[in-house]
């Protein structure tokens, strides 16, 4: 049965990109007969500072947030990752694979670590390798994510790639990215260039999951664009990056493609086209918000849930890690 693995970082409230990304995906590919792991990457979210408090919230928040997407814990695993300590070992053992030539080239580090990398920590350095554990620890060979995860899947191939050759075994397949939809790099409301992120210190540039209508409907009329009406056709929008992010949203959220949004709303002006796609975002969100606030009632559910989560992924992972170790002459004798 081909294995899918994909995770979310509890470095905050879950956005619209991370929905249109990531989550509504996962909860599709539970039904097409791939078997399905879902991780909350509490150790990727640390690479940046956490306060305590904060992440245990966020992580359970976000498990709701999974679970009130659709992912059903009786179809996917679901847990968080620092449970399961087979990450942490196979990410060592692929720092020693992995080449700092590589790491230098990955854009999210320079994006994340900003002007003053010096004072990045070095987890936020090596994130790939251990997103790349993260994914090889299952064998998973398809990995839904968001475009601007493309490139540390492709870092992740590398990594199965030169283990293999390096032991001269076919133990680690090389995983492909699955980006798929309308919204596969959904964009900052206030700029263009930048893309929605949960960490972004700017509240106004990014839908959380736990808006509510009158905040959706205010993030929208205040999203920056330009004062033309929509074009007749796509390639209208192809020099106006924030007309063609909202298009984007608004058939990922429908279902429809780009064409059909721009066919609908054709010589509308944003007046008219913002507050439509308001409506349908509170649409779409309003039951999962509604359903997350209801699962953090109580959190010894979720806890129970990551938990056997935990347990069943420990289950893969554990002899997979095992015999990564033994393939590179690591005496086991217990
Ligand atoms: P952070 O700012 O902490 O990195 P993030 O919003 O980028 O948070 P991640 O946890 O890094 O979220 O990514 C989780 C998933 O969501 C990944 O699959 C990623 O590709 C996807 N994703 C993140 N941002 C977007 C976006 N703006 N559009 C589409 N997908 C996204
Ligand atoms: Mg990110």
């Amino acid at each position: 049965k081909p294995r899918i693995f994909s995770g979310i970082q509890p470095s905050g409230n879950l956005t619209l990109g991370n929905y249109l990304g990531a989550l509504k995906r996962f909860a599709q590919k539970q039904d097409e007969g791939i078997e399905t792991i879902y991780c909350l990457v509490d150790m990727h979210a640390i690479t940046v500072w956490q306060d305590p408090e904060a992440l245990r919230r966020q992580t359970r928040e976000a498990a709701a947030a999974f679970i009130a997407s659709g992912v059903d814990p009786s179809k996917s695993i679901l847990f968080n990752q620092s449970q399961v300590g087979a990450h942490a070992e196979l990410a060592w053992l692929f720092n020693c694979t992995a080449r700092l030539g590589w790491m230098n080239r990955m854009t999210q580090f320079k994006d994340k670590a900003g002007k003053n990398a010096e004072k990045a920590s070095l987890g936020l350095y090596a994130y790939p390798a251990l997103m790349a554990a993260d994914i090889l620890l299952y064998h998973a060979t398809m990995v839904p994510v968001g475009e601007d995860q493309k490139q540390h899947v492709e870092l992740t191939r590398d990594i199965a790639n030169k283990f293999n050759h390096d032991f001269g075994v076919d133990f680690f397949p090389e995983p492909e990215p699955l980006i798929e939809g309308a919204a596969t790099r959904v964009m900052s409301l206030r700029d263009g260039s930048k893309k929605m992120s949960k960490s972004d210190p700017s509240d106004a540039s990014r839908i959380n999951l736990t808006d509510d209508a009158d905040t959706i409907a205010k993030k929208f009329r205040k999203a920056r664009t330009d004062a033309e009406p929509l074009p007749e056709t796509v390639d209208g929008l192809s020099e106006r990056p924030e007309a063609r992010n909202l298009v984007n949203i608004y058939a990922a959220l429908a279902d429809m493609t780009s064409a059909q949004v721009v066919a609908e709303f054709a010589g509308k002006g944003f007046g008219d086209f913002k507050p439509a796609l308001a409506d349908l975002a509170v649409d779409k969100l309003a039951p999962i918000s509604t359903e997350m606030k209801r699962l953090m009632d109580d959190v010894t559910e979720i806890d129970r849930i990551l938990g056997k989560g935990a347990e069943q992924a420990d289950a893969i992972a554990r002899p997979i890690v095992e015999k990564t170790y033994d393939i590179m002459g690591m005496v086991r004798s217990r």
